[in-house]
């Protein structure tokens, strides 16, 4: 086939007769309730329409339909011809594979190269590759008919840049259903059915004023489903308002109807392929699609791993190949798998590398290269390309070599200074510090035996497990307490000012003085009231014997926290017998080290009360160091700030009312996390009799 490209000649299509068309399955949207519905005859005399109106301003050639293939009548689907190379189209849904073998054939008896992607591979032909109005680049489409990986090939094979759009909205299946580059540069097309990067990148490119947008109502017309020869645009129907803009650009809409082919999903556009492209001279191969291989292993499948992994790939507009998939058969055999993730920019694979690590993807064996490095320009302010640290085990590539983070916390940043990996707080970073950045030679190293278990229990709500399988956890975390304490273990507790109000704190008491509780973490509430009730006997003005407020009760704790400050300390309270008992009197008198960590809520504060956060978040994290167990009552601003300071492998046990706080608190990604939804004054009593047990 001679190159058409050229201005002079006319404009050339390839037609297929809708001999065989029908709706004879279902592969996309609008299929659905339609099997068997179209009308052949009313089918057959839109297409002639449009076939006639065609031919009145362009050639028209036709393809010979073939029975049992219904949907060939859709040649934009064949492939995509530019000037004397075509690709031909790999269908995404094996109801239209039978097509390619078809038009193949046609393209290649006519003297045209026929190019075959990688047969792992998708591309659905000029359905998702739309040269630019002037020929000057092609808009590639991906999701689920056209692959991401396919985009480089058509770059290198048309010698041309190619620019990916992600396409989101199952009704626009394809490009050219919601998307028509026009002449002179003029774009028409629904921004809905793009994602957020795609309507950038159509910005980026497509003046304000080339750009005719179109309404939901508009796009589910099809509109921008419509062949645009010239001036003329040739489309199913147009709305009085975009007919307006279009004749405002300088366009005539000609209306046709295709409402049977709409049936299937298809109009104008999907009825024709465009045989002479209109291409600019000047055209260089370029794709910025960028590629990596990963490596996952551990217990995949069970703990969700994969689709958590594939879903961030996904969700974060990349794709994927599973290139190899080993599963463990039995429960505790490990399952391995290679996956090569793609997104359609550095920046983008970054984004996803950055979010598929901490699920323990890494670069397989020899590929990874060292961790990019850069250097912090001002105090306290990381590059802006940093990686940011989670919980777990990380380890970082540093002259070829791996090595193990430091201090790690999650939030955090990694400094890198020789071969020592560190993790830093905004705040502790200091120009010159070479921080972290991208997603290369980053690797999260999980046991294999230590893969996420949350469970959540509940004692009140109807629907999360039932109240005796709450006890029997209740009971389970006693034993581990008990253990702890006979192995010389840690157990820190972070608490809320509700242990107090719902008669927690006396059992926590007990504890400490049993010798469970190596550090206890709140805020200024939490010792305020436990004094009140020392003092006063009230918690927030309430009388814990008889559950009634007091005459004046509600300045008790006020009263409290004046004492204290009168003292000038929990501790010199103790010393000087005005705080004879509580919780707080436990610890000064056992010596265990607390931290109140101060909040915007706070009365007083209590002189022991840290109102500079920076040193009260110094505080916790050296208090938590070496924890075997957190258990987290009631306060869920405390147990989340300790939460995010705490390692992995920490045990989280975190006991709210509220489901969605322990949801949130157990679902951070703890290697091993429980929850209970119960009172938490409830749960004391229980643990503290279940001690009891064990300790006799
Ligand atoms: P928070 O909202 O962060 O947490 C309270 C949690 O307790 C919530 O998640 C809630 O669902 C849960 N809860 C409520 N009733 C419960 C029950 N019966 N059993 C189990 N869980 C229950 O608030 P916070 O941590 O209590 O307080 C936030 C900050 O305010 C803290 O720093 C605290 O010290 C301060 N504060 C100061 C004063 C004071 O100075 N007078 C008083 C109260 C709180």
């Amino acid at each position: 086939m001679k190159n058409p490209g050229a201005e002079t000649q006319s404009v050339r299509f390839l037609m297929c007769r809708p001999e065989y068309f029908g709706v004879d399955y279902v592969i996309n949207p609008w299929m659905k309730g339609n099997v068997g519905r179209t009308d052949r005859e009313v089918a057959a005399m839109q297409w002639e329409r449009l076939y006639e109106a065609l031919k009145s301003v362009a050639e028209v050639e036709l393809i010979e339909p073939q029975p049992g293939l219904p949907d060939m009548v859709f040649t934009a689907n064949a492939g995509i011809l530019i000037e004397n190379e075509f690709v031909l189209t790999h269908f995404a849904k094996r109801e239209r594979e039978p097509e390619e073998p078809q038009f193949k054939k046609w393209f290649k008896e006519r003297g045209v190269s026929v190019h075959l992607i990688p047969p792992n591979l998708l591309f659905e032909g000029a359905g998702d590759a739309l040269l630019d109005g002037s020929g000057r680049w092609l808009w590639v489409a991906y999701g689920d008919r056209t692959s991401l990986e396919t985009h480089p090939y058509l770059a290198k094979i048309f010698n041309i840049e190619v620019l990916s759009l992600r396409l989101t909205d199952p009704r626009f299946y394809h490009l050219d259903t919601c998307f028509m580059p026009m002449e002179d540069g003029y774009l028409m097309y629904y921004p809905g059915a793009l994602d957020a990067n795609s309507n950038r990148i159509v910005e980026e490119r497509v003046p304000p004023d080339k750009r005719i947008e179109l309404g939901m109502d508009e796009a589910v017309d099809f509109s921008a489903n419509s062949v645009n020869i010239g001036k003329k645009v040739i489309m199913n129907r147009c709305s009085s308002g975009l007919r307006k803009r279009l004749s405002e650009c300088g366009f005539e809409p000609i209306e046709t109807p295709l409402t049977e082919f709409m049936k299937a999903g298809g109009s104008a556009k999907c009825l024709t392929l465009r045989l002479n492209e209109k291409t600019s001279v000047k055209r260089t191969a370029h794709s910025t699609v960028a590629t990596r291989k990963v490596k996952m292993e551990g217990q995949l499948i069970d703990s969700h791993l994969m689709s958590r992994v594939c879903d961030s790939i996904i969700y974060g507009g990349g794709a994927f190949q599973l290139h190899e998939m080993r599963l463990g058969r039995k429960r505790n055999e490990l399952s391995t798998a290679e996956i090569e993730v793609s997104a359609p920019s550095e920046q983008a694979l970054d984004k996803i590398i950055r979010k598929i690590i901490p699920l323990g993807a890494t670069p397989p064996q020899g590929e990874s290269a060292d961790a990019l490095l850069a250097a912090v320009g001002k105090n306290g302010v990381a590059p802006e390309n940093f990686y940011s640290t989670t919980i777990y085990h990380t380890e970082i590539r540093v002259d070829g070599e791996w090595v193990s983070v430091e201090n790690l916390r999650m939030d955090g940043v990694v400094a890198v200074s020789g071969k020592t990996a560190r993790c830093k707080l905004f705040r502790e970073l200091e120009k010159g510090d070479k921080v972290v950045t991208g997603g290369e030679g980053i690797r999260i190293v999980r046991p294999v035996s230590e893969y996420s278990r949350q469970e959540t229990f509940s004692f009140m709500g109807a629907n999360i497990s039932s109240e005796r399988r709450a006890e029997l956890t209740i009971e389970r975390i006693a034993w581990e307490v008990n253990r702890i304490k006979n192995l010389n273990g840690r157990l820190v507790v972070v608490a809320g000012p509700v242990v107090v109000h719902t008669g927690g704190s006396a059992h926590l008491a007990q504890m400490v003085r049993d010798g469970y509780i190596s550090a206890l973490l709140g805020g200024n509430g939490t010792a305020a009231h436990d004094i009140e009730l020392a003092m006063l006997g009230t918690s927030l003005g309430i009388d814990l014997r008889t559950g009634r407020s007091v005459e004046g009760g509600h300045r008790n704790h006020l009263v409290a926290i004046n004492r204290i400050r009168r003292a000038g300390s929990i501790a010199k309270a103790v010393e000087n017998g005005e705080l004879k008992s509580g919780l707080f009197y436990e610890l000064v008198k056992n010596n265990i080290p607390f931290c109140l960590a101060g909040s915007i809520r706070d009365d007083g504060p209590l002189p022991d009360t840290e109102m500079d956060l920076t040193k009260a978040q110094a505080e916790y994290s050296r208090l938590i160091k070496g924890a075997d167990m957190i258990l987290m009552l009631s306060s869920m601003l405390h147990a989340i700030g300790t939460g995010n300071m705490t390692p992995a492998n920490v045990r989280l046990v975190c006991v709210d009312i509220n489901p969605a706080v322990v949801t949130k608190l157990t679902d951070r990604g703890s290697l091993e996390s429980v929850g209970i939804v119960t009172d938490v004054g409830l749960f004391l009593s229980q643990l503290v009799k279940e001690l009891k047990i064990f300790s006799n």
